[in-house]
């Protein structure tokens, strides 16, 4: 499964803001965007005003590396959106939530979603009683999630628990802590994603 495996701290400094890859070093005086606030690359420090196609460009970027997506399977994304009825922007980003890496991440059984990627890769996770390895199995409604009975006894799934503790569950998902077991009980609607995306610029961008 391809995947980008560079500097993660880059992508945050090219796209000038938090894209939180890295779990708890993104919450520190660490955080690179912090300490250097101009894009990575020589002569960076003295680029123009952007044009319309390179703001349009841009937002696309930072959400793909948002939920950690290559241009192909994002354009897939962007048709399936397409097609669906009602405002393409937000069908885009309903569907980049229900992604099972994305949902782990929500619901703090990781503490970045490129964590989240691995824990569901290293199948770490049941939907409906199943065992699912694949971060892009998006989920829907009814849908309940859950730690394996085995991976509950790790360490690293303990400690990342209690990390994650005081996160925000959004209310499309409804977590039982005791069982650390969830079920979806709606669609992501766009107040519910927390992220400073103008997914508008994205459908302007493919709508060229
Ligand atoms: Fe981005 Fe986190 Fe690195 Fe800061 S520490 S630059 S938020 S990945």
């Amino acid at each position: 499964m391809a995947r980008y495996t560079g500097a993660v701290c880059r992508l945050c400094r090219r796209e000038g803001q938090k894209l939180f890859l890295k779990g708890d070093r993104c919450y520190t005086d660490k955080c690179a965007v912090g300490r250097r606030q101009y894009p990575p690359g020589q002569n960076s420090q003295g680029r123009r005003k952007m044009s319309e196609y390179g703001l349009q460009l841009r937002e696309k970027q930072k959400v793909r590396r948002y939920y950690g997506i290559l241009e192909k399977q994002f354009e897939r994304y962007f048709e399936m959106a397409n097609k669906k009825a009602g405002v393409t922007g937000e069908n885009l980003l309903s569907i980049l939530e229900s992604r099972l890496d994305n949902v782990v991440y929500r619901l703090g059984f990781g503490t970045s979603r490129p964590e989240a990627r691995q824990l569901v890769m290293h199948g770490h996770f049941t939907v409906n009683g199943r065992k699912v390895d694949i971060p892009s199995f998006l989920v829907k409604t009814d849908d309940v999630i859950s730690i394996k009975e085995k991976s509950r006894e790790s360490v690293k799934i303990k400690d990342i628990l209690e990390n994650t503790a005081s996160r925000i569950i959004p209310k499309w998902l409804e977590l039982d802590r005791n069982t650390q077991t969830a079920k979806v009980v709606g669609q992501p609607q766009r107040d519910d994603i927390d992220l400073p995306i103008e997914e508008h610029l994205i459908v302007e961008l493919y709508s060229k």
